[in-house]
């Protein structure tokens, strides 16, 4: 049987975009939807039709954004159907729906449940007002409870929320609330995320001019060791560097990415990577959705470049995204998908297990719980 990929759908579309963003999206009241979602099916047949997509079945949905929860569930319910028709899912496929707790109803999530969806993931952020003000979001912490029992209601178990840490004027008193508060709604899965300034977004411009000032980097790794063990001391493992789950509750679609499998993305701006020509591809569409939707009603598919990787690039990347996850990389796969030893083609790694960054233990590299601290400088050495 030729290897099931994970497929990812971008919709582009927040109802206001925030001010640290800088994924691609787009503000509008009311997004095209009925145009977008035809752009994505016809972009999914061609692909279907297509190198290396055709004839594979799908793993993993990803719908992502933006704010996919803006489209009803009979947009979603089509894509699904779509993916089903024109690909087939595996048995126990996971399908992901991110949603914004603000544009979430019983009755829609009802609606995402029947379309096929069975996992969930809930922008909450924070359960503080002023800090959520902070980040220019437009739901309450209120939102997020709601959002939560009606999910359960309706009969989602894979339930994720997503949590930002560092907002400015944050003390980790703060933050241990909202950790606190996030057990307590027990989610299946949880992901923390330290704040960025993103070059082009108005928190980077705000934060140049002084009038943001970001909190001290001490306590934003202070902030980063409180989610692990509050975290962890209420049954949620640490998987990744910024996901812990309950057991059997891993992300298996962002799993695909840290572990170097193939990926198509769907939607404006969509990344998609294959392994095929070895030793990798990745292509990307058209960012703007007036471009992308004109492409795919042209050609059926808005590629815009494709990029084919050097087998040092493809080493690299294979190194730096494994070691993303706790359990880090098994050494026998990267000889056999590089022809050599991970050790000859990096061979600083003995120093990085010298200074205690790394760790080489039944045929996996990993991070130490002190490399975790200093993932990106670690990761960073392999590029
Ligand atoms: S809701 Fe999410 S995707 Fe949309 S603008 Fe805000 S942070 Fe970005």
């Amino acid at each position: 049987m030729p290897e099931p990929f994970s497929l990812y759908v971008h919709v582009p579309y927040c109802r206001h975009v925030c001010p640290y963003c800088d994924f691609n999206v787009h503000a509008a009241a009311r997004p095209p939807e009925e145009h977008y979602t035809a752009g994505l099916v016809a972009e999914l047949m061609a692909c279907g039709a297509q190198e290396p997509w055709g004839g594979r079945r799908v793993k993993t949905v990803y719908l992502g954004g933006g704010t996919p929860s803006l489209f009803s569930p009979a947009s979603i319910g089509g894509i699904v159907s779509a993916v089903t028709r024109w690909f087939g899912l595996v048995d126990g496929a996971e399908i992901t729906l991110e949603a914004n707790p603000g544009t979430l109803s019983h009755a829609s999530l009802a609606g995402y449940r029947r379309a096929g969806v069975n996992r969930l993931s809930l922008g909450a952020q924070s359960f503080h007002p002023r800090h959520l003000q902070t980040l220019g979001r437009d739901h309450g912490p209120d939102d997020v409870r709601a959002a939560v029992d009606a999910a359960g209601a309706v009969g989602f178990e894979n339930l994720s929320l997503d949590l930002i840490f560092g907002v400015p004027a944050e003390t980790l008193a703060d933050w241990e609330a909202d950790l606190a508060q996030a057990v307590t709604l027990a989610p299946a899965h949880v992901s923390t995320y330290a704040l960025t300034y993103e070059s082009g977004t108005p928190f980077h411009a705000w934060r140049a001019r002084g009038r943001l000032r970001p909190v001290d980097e001490d306590l934003e790794a202070e902030m980063g060791e409180l989610a692990t063990a509050r975290l962890g001391s209420a049954g949620y493992e640490r998987y990744e560097i910024s996901s812990y789950a309950r057991s059997g509750f891993a992300a298996r679609h962002n799993l695909s990415y840290w572990d170097g499998s193939d990926y198509l993305g769907l939607g404006a701006g969509a990344h998609s990577f294959s392994q095929e020509p070895a030793p990798g591809v990745r292509s990307t569409n058209e960012r703007l959705p007036e471009r992308y939707l004109a492409a795919v009603g042209t050609t059926g598919t808005a590629v815009a470049s494709v990029e084919r990787l050097t087998e040092a690039t493809a080493r690299a990347e294979f190194c730096f995204t494994g070691l993303r996850q706790t359990v880090g990389i098994d050494v026998a796969s990267f000889h056999r998908r590089f022809g050599t030893e991970l050790a000859a083609a990096f061979p600083h790694v003995s120093d990085l297990i010298g200074d205690g960054l790394l760790d080489l233990a039944a045929g996996r590299l990993r991070l130490t719980p002190r490399g975790l601290a200093f993932a990106d400088t670690v990761s960073a050495t392999f590029v």
